[in-house]
């Protein structure tokens, strides 16, 4: 080990004792895979194991709205949230501590339902958030606003929409999508959605079972936002399965014009996937705005 490494480790540690308010001396460190954006380490000893993430020093602030995120979740006493523990830089690494929350991958879909419409009844006065995170590696701006419709259209799709122009994706796409921002009113034309508090990033990557059988829910990308958002999400890339849906439905019954717009949903979220990864997922973007726009007649 170097002696960077030992200057990260021991500032670290440093941090959870100051945080915990009492002696940890890490006794067994090893790193774990599956996440997308950072290196991913447990840190054990004394009884007690942490979930630590690293990346470049200057990435702190993306760990600290994450530190944040986890609170604000967590207030809401609504689902399991891992407790974040403390953030910080040393020898030129950004980290962030949290609790470690052994998974043990059984089914608990119907909880799952029951406790997301629960998070969820916790509301803000306006859509947003009180600062910025990030959506994946990308920078996701959370300016409070009373007006979902232009929240949606100029925070997330136009700021996705331009991130891709940039990125050089095809003028039919840009075209095509600034013609689906100017027509967004039609689709909440008898929906009036409320600012819910969102995880903002419900892939099924995100969302596991602890030992006790509770869901636990992890890397989000808060912000107060229309719960249909969060529940478009789950569909994108393999839902959590029918007794998720009728349990949420029955805590709180979901709006029949959720099947079209959780196609708007998750437009931001494929236009996010074109900007960080490239690849087909313009065109999937793409036919998600035809479909869209093919809704308005
Ligand atoms: P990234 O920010 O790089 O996407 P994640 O937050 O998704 O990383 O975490 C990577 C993996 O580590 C997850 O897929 C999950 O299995 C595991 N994990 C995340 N948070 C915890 C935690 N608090 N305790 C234990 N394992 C965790």
């Amino acid at each position: 080990m170097g002696s960077d490494d030992h200057t990260l480790w021991d500032a670290i540690t440093a941090s959870i004792r100051a945080a915990e308010g009492g002696g940890f001396t890490p006794a067994d460190r090893h790193g774990v895979g599956g996440g997308c954006i950072n290196q991913a380490w447990t840190l054990t000893g004394d009884g007690q194991r942490y979930f630590v993430k690293l990346n470049d020093a200057a990435r702190l602030d993306m760990f600290e709205a994450e530190a944040e995120g986890l609170s604000e979740l967590r207030a809401a006493n609504a689902i399991r949230v891992p407790r974040p523990v403390a953030t910080g830089t040393a020898a030129g690494r950004g980290y962030l501590v949290m609790e470690h929350i052994t998974f043990d991958g059984r089914e608990s879909s119907a909880r799952f339902g029951a406790e997301l419409a629960a998070l969820h009844r916790r509301t803000a006065e306006r859509f947003g958030w009180h600062r910025d995170n990030t959506i994946g590696a990308t920078p996701q701006v959370n300016t409070w606003n009373a007006d979902w419709v232009a929240f949606w259209r100029e925070q997330r799709l136009g700021f996705q929409l331009d991130l891709a122009a940039r990125r050089g994706a095809g003028t039919r796409l840009v075209d095509r999508g600034h013609v689906l921002m100017e027509h967004l009113p039609a689709f909440f034309a008898d929906y009036r959605p409320l600012p819910s508090l969102l995880h903002g990033d419900l892939w099924g990557g995100n969302m596991e079972t602890d030992r006790d059988g509770r869901p636990v829910i992890f890397d989000p990308a808060v912000y107060y936002g229309d719960r249909e958002a969060d529940l478009a999400m789950t569909e994108l890339f393999g839902g959590p399965g029918g007794a998720f849906y009728r349990a949420y439905d029955d805590a709180w019954p979901i709006d029949p014009g959720y099947g079209v717009r959780k196609t708007l949903y998750n437009l931001y979220h494929i236009l996010n996937h074109y900007n960080l990864f490239g690849g087909g997922y313009a065109d999937q973007a793409e036919r998600m705005t035809d479909r869209l726009l093919a809704e308005l007649g």
